[in-house]
């Protein structure tokens, strides 16, 4: 059977000039939170295909991704010109290993994302396997401005329900609304960061999970290191797990 079966667009959802969000419905098999999977379409008789994380909880029928829509980009100009109603591929297998079951237990989980890579950490929190492995969970959202910030009404949802969890946006081009400005390796360095939520991370007490701009990633993993940290390893258990968005 082919890995690729169509999915209906069942709402998109414009937060900025550029953010948006695509929800569809298809019969795709079971993910795990933080797995992403494939949206294509055709362009001329070549069809284009890009990864996209799932933003909902596994248990929910509508399919939600949080996108960006890339200047010249091949396909996200593409999606981002869908209505209601149209079609689109999606991959039937969701892939990735940027998952709960991939990170040790500890009391302090850190969240750290830039951009539309807030999807696979809002996923993670609406399915909320999460609180079994940690008592705090630390939301970090890197963005340009403050209306980047997308998704409150969830986050807001989230804070309420949940006493364990923290929510920092890092603002790097204006002053923030909420939260701190600059850029969230800064704020590594500097440790303002932790302090901003009252916690002292150690290695025997965190575990960082990056996601987004390959960049932010490469920087913020080596700050860690430096702080003593280490990668995540099947066969050797670290702090660090890793996704970069290209
Ligand atoms: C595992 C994984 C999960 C991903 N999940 C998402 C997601 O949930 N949402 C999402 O918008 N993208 C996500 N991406 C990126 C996505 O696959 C595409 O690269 C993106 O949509 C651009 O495709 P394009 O064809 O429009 O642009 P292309 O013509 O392929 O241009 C690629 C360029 O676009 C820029 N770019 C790509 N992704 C982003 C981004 N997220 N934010 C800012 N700039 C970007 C980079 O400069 C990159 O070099 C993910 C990538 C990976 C590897």
């Amino acid at each position: 059977m082919s890995n690729w079966v169509d999915a209906c667009v069942k709402d998109i959802v414009w937060y900025s000039d550029t953010l948006f969000s695509l929800i569809v419905n298809a019969d795709v098999e079971p993910f795990k939170a933080g797995q992403f999977t494939k949206l294509s379409m055709m362009q001329g008789d070549k069809r284009i295909a890009r990864a996209y994380s799932y933003v909902n909880a596994p248990s929910s029928a509508d399919l939600e991704f949080y996108l960006i829509n890339v200047q010249d980009g091949l396909l996200s100009q593409q999606l981002a010109k869908l209505q209601p109603g149209d079609t689109v591929m999606i991959e039937r297998r969701a892939s990735g290993f940027f998952t709960l079951d991939e990170v040790p237990q500890s009391e302090q989980l850190w969240m750290l994302s830039t951009g539309t890579a807030i999807g696979p950490f809002l996923s993670m929190l609406e399915q909320g396997e999460v609180w079994q492995q940690f008592e705090q969970v630390i939301l970090v959202h890197g963005v340009r401005l403050n209306t980047d910030l997308s998704y409150q009404n969830s986050i807001a949802a989230l804070l309420q329900k949940y006493s364990g969890l923290k929510y920092v946006p890092v603002v790097s081009r204006e002053h923030p609304d909420m939260g701190l400005h600059g850029r969230i390796t800064d704020h590594i360095k500097a440790q303002s960061l932790f302090s901003h939520v009252d916690l002292t991370p150690t290695p025997d007490t965190a575990q960082f999970m990056i996601c987004g701009n390959p960049n932010m990633v490469k920087d913020t993993s080596a700050l860690l290191i430096e702080q003593g940290y280490s990668r995540n390893r099947r066969k050797e258990p670290g702090n660090i797990t890793v996704e970069q968005y290209w």
